[in-house]
């Protein structure tokens, strides 16, 4: 007797194959049968004639470190039909570290911090999250808690504490660590310095992700320096959410996908990327200059400005917006700065995965946080046509899988865990906007975690079935 059989659906497995119409069934937590499956007594059936039924996407890119830990009863991940996310990117993770001030970056967690990666571990499986979660140590919060001075590069003792740490969170169940010397505390570190604290990773122990140093006009100089750390490790490297800032940069995507290219002939590299044309991270003055517009996320000093735009607000008060972002901070931002061009040739690379890079924390977030699978799937698939439904679903499930060492995740196949999401190829589609980002998708019709019925339209049925992912290749 099966526990649930997927009746009558088109099954698209997330390895790329072309879909075929099958019924799924599952036994506890785990995809047992696939195919011919109406004389199987089961013990519910849900009838998807007229969707796809797939694999639960796995969000490659997430700042969910302390989402993972609450239990909202909208869920901006599970409502997208997100079963798994990479936590912990861009150098920030909420352990290890004691700290009463954590600098910016770290407060875009609007978090508290844990002394070890084992503390935060027990953590997230006491409060048995709603979806699954594979972790990332951040090399930005070791930094923070290791080196006295910030301005410098690490020294040989700094250099043993973080990679113990490091060390010590591969133990604890990370699957690898993340970097980003892009921001402040970080951008003193340098290359050699990325290479010693990575050297737990090596051996097949863990990933590298990295938030590039340059995202800009000296983006070429910022890729070579991350593939370089990706071959000094001889680790796969992910590449995080790859982008293009500044009109003078729009279009050379073409060259940066080139040289990534290249260097997959030799190494194992590949990247994540979001389907929009605005960025958002912590607010930098020095950002704003690139960008056709900012649009506030949070300001600790004045709160109402959440949803404004900068420069509106800047010209209302006669002052520079590089002046008003200063006053602004600590604060969060959207900046509209890459091309359409760009974000279409990037995301439809074969070496693209998705990932959503959304904030839980921001008052008025970017709505890449509710937005982004839907998106993929409806606008970028259904209506651009710039990729098939097939390429959309395997760059959120078996291409993921596969680069982050999730074996057993990401593929509709017997034996895999039964993580499934069915939705409606024609209907399904993103809502969250800039004015109103929370706003939850459409067409998503059940989720399944683990063999639980997560979502059942648009409602979640159970928030508690998520599990802790260790590496597994
Ligand atoms: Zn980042």
């Amino acid at each position: 007797m099966l526990d649930i059989v997927i009746a009558g659906g088109v099954v698209i497995d997330g390895s790329g194959a072309p879909r075929r119409a099958a019924d799924v069934g599952i036994t506890g937590d785990r995809i047992v049968a696939v195919g011919d499956l109406a004389g199987m007594p089961a013990r519910r059936r849900l009838d998807a004639g007229g969707h796809i039924v797939a694999p639960g996407f796995i969000d490659s890119h997430t700042h969910d470190d302390q989402l993972l830990l609450e239990h909202p009863a909208r869920h901006p991940k599970l409502l997208q039909g997100v079963t798994t996310v990479v936590t912990g990117n861009c150098g920030i993770s909420l352990a290890p570290l004691v700290h009463g001030h954590p600098p910016p970056p770290l407060d875009v967690m609007q978090a508290s911090f844990h002394a070890s990666f084992a503390d935060y571990v027990r953590a997230v499986e006491a409060a048995r999250p709603a979806l699954n979660a594979a972790l990332l140590v951040g090399h930005t919060t070791l930094r923070v808690g290791a080196v006295a001075d910030l301005g410098r590069a690490a020294n040989a003792t700094e250099t043993e504490r973080m990679r113990a740490g490091v060390a010590a969170a591969l133990a604890a169940g990370a699957i690898g660590m993340s970097t980003g010397v892009y921001y402040p505390p970080s951008r003193a570190a340098t290359t050699q310095e990325l290479i010693d604290v990575g050297a737990p990773l090596a051996g097949g122990a863990g990933i590298v992700t990295m938030h590039l140093r340059d995202e800009g006009d000296r983006i070429d100089d910022a890729l070579r320096e991350a593939l370089a750390v990706g071959r000094a490790l001889n680790v796969p490297l992910v590449l995080s959410h790859h982008k293009l800032m500044g009109a003078a940069n729009h279009g050379r995507s073409v060259q940066t996908l080139a040289l990534i290219e290249d260097a997959a002939r030799t190494q194992s590299v590949c990247f994540d990327c979001y389907p929009y044309a605005a960025s958002s991270t912590m607010l930098l003055p020095e950002r704003v200059a690139a960008c056709t517009d900012v649009q506030v996320t949070w300001s600790q000093p004045e709160p109402q400005a959440a949803g404004r735009s900068l420069r509106r607000m800047a010209a209302e008060r006669g002052i520079a917006p590089e002046a008003l972002a200063a006053a602004l901070m600590p604060g969060g931002a959207i900046y509209f700065a890459m091309s359409d061009a760009d974000v279409e040739r990037i995301l439809a690379h074969p070496l693209a995965m998705i990932g959503s890079d959304g904030l839980p924390g921001d008052g008025v977030p970017h709505p890449r946080l509710w937005g982004t699978f839907p998106r993929v799937l409806g606008h970028c698939a259904r209506e651009r046509g710039l990729l098939a439904l097939e390429a959309a679903v395997h760059k959120m499930t078996g291409l993921t899988a596969r680069r982050f060492g999730l074996a057993g995740r990401g593929l509709l196949q017997p034996g895999c865990s039964a993580d499934v999401t069915v939705f409606d190829a024609g209907a399904v589609a993103d809502r969250a906007t800039y004015a109103d980002p929370t706003a939850a998708p459409l067409g998503i019709a059940w989720v399944l975690v683990n063999g639980q019925l997560a979502v059942d339209h648009g409602e979640v049925a159970h928030g508690h079935a998520g599990a802790l992912l260790r590496r597994r290749v």
